[in-house]
């Protein structure tokens, strides 16, 4: 039997690192791993990655690359070739396009932490072309985080579990499935007497382990945060020396959350107002607090708010000083993923016409822009472009709107990277028309999913267990893990590196590709350890030294004045509120009464459920026979008043599209809400536009969700997904 290996699992976005025995029968067994981990705590590991060799040695895996011979985009007829043939193709084809149409006219979307390998390679291909038009799931779930931390705390924070004796946490239902190991970093900050607050409309489990649960309206988060600052600030809780010394615009903010009080914030999130008061004076001074990272106001109409709101609450309570959240950085010990990206080599123009400059250029590189002087100074001048887990991202409806309609120019050959793309937005239609548009798509994946088959090329991804890499990839957690490879990537699959390097050096990119392969990469990457990979690898984890930024006449942080913006200079420059504030959304039993009697539910869409990530894992299998079908759940008084008995396939419809879903009853919903799942096909069907794309077009939430302006975020452009878009649900 081979020796065990620890590998970072990659079957999620929390990498929990796990132990992989190759057995005898060659099946690779993981469990979770046996000697004590920096990072990971005992007993991390969920069906995801119990089950994954299931997935990486399923039948449908994708393993040489293939090429529609088709005539025509969708049609299934798939056909094997070589790498060679396959890379040759695609460049020459590219290169025809970008001499008819420009270097923008090359989109890309890329998954980041499932791909861990290409280190920035991806951009730094996409910058020496010419293209700025990189978008990636990201910009709705997590990068978007990390962009509107930058702009009030210069970089994205993480808190520390272990360092944190009050947690608040936002509609985050972690278990022994869902992100096991900060479930467990949960359990045992618990164990040692750390409060906990939760904000979730759902009585989880874990808003039954709370101290306080606000089970507020959904999307909401932005008010009732207000509410607490107003506590905070008018009971005199905040941290006076750091916000004196540390921050800006702390009258201004004091003013604005006037705007919120109690009874108001009450009315708004239907919480209780003493509640909201309990836990606001419980975070203020039961900390040090923190508040981890949650996808839920990633996803909201008042977004931008809700996130900035979060970071002043870390402010001002002084978390930020008291080690409970790390300001994140590029990681001191290695190469940057900033510096590997060469983001100075995309000339200016081209970063002008990222898609979505015009319309909501906060996450383009003219909002991230402002953060350029800030980074060379915090981090040095190699890291002027700081990556900071996603910036400069494209927007993705204007992405896919330029791929349709080649306004306001034409983006003609798509790229996606582990993506799936059609599914991975809102909006699925246009994602589909954009994509039909194309006159070349790539898909690099694992298997023939909704998105590769529109494909003209499919290039075999390798699996986690095939490659040796750190994680995260992305910038901004304050320490890096090995994970170590555990057998030889199944039949052609190749690691992202080397597409990468192939296709650059067939556009005659060679030069700025010096490594070889990915070993090579990795080995520049760590190279200021002084280590090679092998014996790299063998230390569980590397943490990164994180600067003092609150010293005594010390750098400060990442943003224009150096301190902690309350009243943000950016937002201001880009002529947005620069305070952060709550906006009824459109369409809400409030802000639109008359609609809501046609469709009298609220919609909560984006969830992914346990067995799954995001539209992975639906291969007939283990992890699929959990949960076969979609399933939409209703609290059992509301399907009652309905007449929709549990069991039953039932459309679920919004002003912009319907779906189809098995409906359950589910008493841990609030009523009049509807949930609805995040991702879901069926692979079992037969690929192409007959079966729409194998279920994609009949059971993903992305078919009813808007990206008009009005259910978009004003300042990022992203689509809310919970709380402000109305629904109905019928018997199919
Ligand atoms: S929660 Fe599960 S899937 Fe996610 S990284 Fe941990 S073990 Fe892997």
């Amino acid at each position: 039997m081979a020796s065990k290996k620890h590998v970072a699992c990659q079957s999620c976005d929390i990498n929990c690192v796990v132990e992989a025995v190759v057995k005898d029968d060659g099946k690779i067994q993981t469990k979770s791993i046996s000697e004590p981990h920096p990072t990971t705590p005992p007993n991390s590991i969920c069906m995801k990655s119990v089950n994954a060799d299931t997935i990486r040695t399923h039948k449908d895996r994708v393993l040489y690359p293939l090429k529609n011979v088709g005539s025509k985009r969708g049609e299934q007829r798939w056909e094997r070739i070589s790498w060679d043939q396959a890379l040759d193709e695609i460049a020459e084809k590219l290169k025809k396009i970008i001499a008819k149409y420009g270097p923008e006219s090359l989109g890309v979307s890329q998954t980041e932490i499932n791909q861990q390998s290409e280190c920035g390679t991806l951009r730094r291909f996409m910058n020496l072309l010419g293209s700025p038009n990189w978008t990636a799931a990201m910009y709705m779930c997590i990068g978007n985080t990390a962009g509107v931390h930058r702009v009030t705390h210069g970089s994205y924070s993480f808190a520390s579990f272990a360092d944190s004796n009050c947690l608040l946490f936002i509609g985050k239902n972690l278990s022994n499935h869902n992100w096991v190991s900060q479930f467990n970093d949960l359990k045992a900050a618990l164990k040692r007497g750390c409060k906990l607050i939760v904000l979730d409309p759902r009585r989880t489990k874990v808003a039954e382990m709370a101290d306080i649960w606000l089970p507020l309206r959904y999307g909401t988060d932005a008010a009732l945060f207000l509410g607490m600052i107003n506590v905070i600030i008018n009971e005199q809780l905040y941290d006076k020396e750091f916000v004196e010394n540390w921050c800006v615009g702390f009258e201004e903010l004091k003013e604005r959350v006037q705007e919120y009080p109690l009874d108001k914030v009450a009315e708004i999130t239907g919480c209780d107002a003493e509640e909201i008061r309990k836990a606001a004076v419980m975070f203020a001074t039961e900390g040090p607090a923190s508040i981890p990272w949650a996808v839920s106001t990633d996803m909201q109409k008042n977004s931008t708010s809700a996130i900035r709101a979060q970071c002043i609450l870390r402010a001002i309570t002084g978390s930020l000083k008291q080690g409970a959240e790390l300001l994140g950085l590029p990681h001191s010990e290695f190469v940057s993923v900033s510096q590997i990206q060469m983001h100075e080599a995309l000339p200016e123009e081209k970063k002008k016409i990222q898609l979505g400059t015009e319309r909501y250029p906060l996450l383009t590189y003219t909002g991230m822009s402002a953060f350029e002087e800030p980074s060379a100074r915090v981090y040095g001048e190699e890291n002027r472009y700081f990556h900071n887990m996603a910036a400069f991202m494209a927007n993705p409806t204007d992405m896919f709107t330029a791929m349709a309609s080649e306004k306001p120019y034409p983006v003609k050959a798509f790229f996606t990277f582990a993506s799936n793309a059609l599914m991975g937005f809102a909006n699925q239609e246009n994602a589909l028309a954009g994509l039909m548009n194309q006159e070349l798509v790539v898909c690099y994946d694992q298997f023939i999913n909704p998105t590769a088959q529109l494909a003209d090329y499919i290039l075999p991804g390798d699996h986690w267990l095939e490659r040796p890499v750190v994680t995260p990839n992305w910038e901004g957690i304050p320490f890096a893990n090995t994970s170590q490879q555990v057998v030889e990537p199944a039949g052609e699959a190749k690691d992202e590196y080397y597409v990468v390097r192939e296709l650059a050096i067939r556009m005659g990119l060679e030069e700025h590709f010096p490594w070889k392969d990915r070993a090579e990469l990795m080995n520049y990457r760590i190279s200021p350890t002084g280590k090679d990979w092998e014996e790299f690898q063998k230390q569980f984890t590397y943490p990164s030294n994180i600067p003092d930024y609150f010293a005594p006449g010390g750098v400060g942080v990442a943003t224009p004045s150096g301190k902690v913006e309350l009243y943000s200079s950016v937002l201001e420059g880009l002529g947005y509120d620069p305070l952060p504030y709550y906006k009824e959304p459109e369409q809400t039993p409030i802000s639109d009464p008359e609609l809501a009697k046609e469709y009298p539910l609220t919609l909560f869409a984006g969830l992914r459920e346990d067995p799954g990530f995001n539209s992975c894992y639906m291969q007939e299998g283990p992890l699929r026979n959990v949960e076969p079908d979609p399933v939409a759940l209703l609290h059992p008084k509301t399907a009652q008043s309905l007449g929709l008995p549990s069991g039953e396939w039932i459309w679920v419809e919004t002003t912009h599209g319907r779906l189809k879903l098995l409906l359950k009853h589910d008493g841990a919903q609030p009523e009049g809400t509807i949930r609805i799942p995040h991702g879901r096909w069926c692979p079992e069907q037969e690929g192409g536009p007959e079966t729409g794309f194998s279920g994609a077009m009949l059971h993903n939430d992305a078919m009813v969700l808007s990206d008009d302006d009005w259910n978009l975020d004003p300042e990022q452009g992203l689509p809310n997904l919970r709380g402000g878009i109305l629904a109905k649900a019928y018997k199919c």
